[in-house]
């Protein structure tokens, strides 16, 4: 089987950049399992199923019809043939992901499909459960953490670049209650494997995190 490196750990840790870079620089893969439940949660707004009706949001995901196209750096995401790139991205997606992210049967449906993206030459796998759960065997795991104050400060000027002004305390308390229900919940807890490496990135730059990944990679 192709070798996985998992990356795990809280939303705006700089999961998303980091795994995207690591996988160019390694000519490997990536999966990005968030985006695969924010487009469960979106299309179930989509076909107006409620987002606390398990057995239909289960249905929902196993017959999903996403397409990832990488395009260099950039990766266009279709559902059902149309581009959610950017409607996946919205707060109030992210925030519906992570209430059907707490439903068993939801995560249960959307196994296999993760471990179908472990090919040659390998994968980078960024999450919450990929060290865990999905891939226990993972050689390396990578839990990446930092305060919630630098995720929200991050988050906030990344919204700034993209022209949305928002404010840090509100940002730092949407933070901390997606934490909360990441962490609390039944299945699948965030949590670092116990054979995760724990990189607090807090006040590390991205060139050094990747630097540091790559590293690890190669001892
Ligand atoms: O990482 P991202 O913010 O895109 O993930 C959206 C939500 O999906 C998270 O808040 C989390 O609840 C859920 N998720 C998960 N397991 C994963 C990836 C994401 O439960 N492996």
């Amino acid at each position: 089987v192709a070798p996985v490196v998992t990356i795990d750990g809280p939303g705006g840790a700089g999961k998303g950049t980091i795994s995207r870079l690591v996988a160019a620089r390694l000519g490997w893969h990536l999966l990005d399992s968030g985006a695969l439940y924010r487009l469960t949660a979106l299309a179930a707004v989509k076909h107006e199923v409620p987002l606390d009706d398990e057995p239909a949001l289960a249905d929902v995901a196993a017959s999903l019809d996403v397409a990832f196209l990488a395009e260099g750096a950039a990766t266009t995401v279709l559902l059902e043939g149309q581009d959610a790139t950017n409607a996946i991205r919205t707060e109030q997606v992210g925030d519906a992901a992570s209430r059907v992210a707490a439903l068993p049967a939801v995560r249960q449906a959307l196994l296999q499909r993760q471990r179908d993206f472990r090919q040659a030459p390998g994968l980078v796998a960024d999450g919450r459960d990929m060290g865990t759960v999905v891939f226990t065997d993972a050689p390396l795991k990578i839990f990446l953490t930092a305060s919630a104050e630098e995720r929200a400060r991050r988050r906030h000027l990344q919204l700034r670049e993209a022209g949305v002004d928002a404010s840090l305390s509100s940002l730092l308390k949407e933070i901390q209650a997606r934490d909360a229900r990441d962490m609390q919940r039944s299945v699948a807890p965030l949590k670092p494997a116990i054979d995760a490496i724990v990189l607090d990135t807090t006040r590390l730059t991205i060139p050094e995190v990747v630097d540091r990944l790559t590293e690890l990679l190669t001892e």
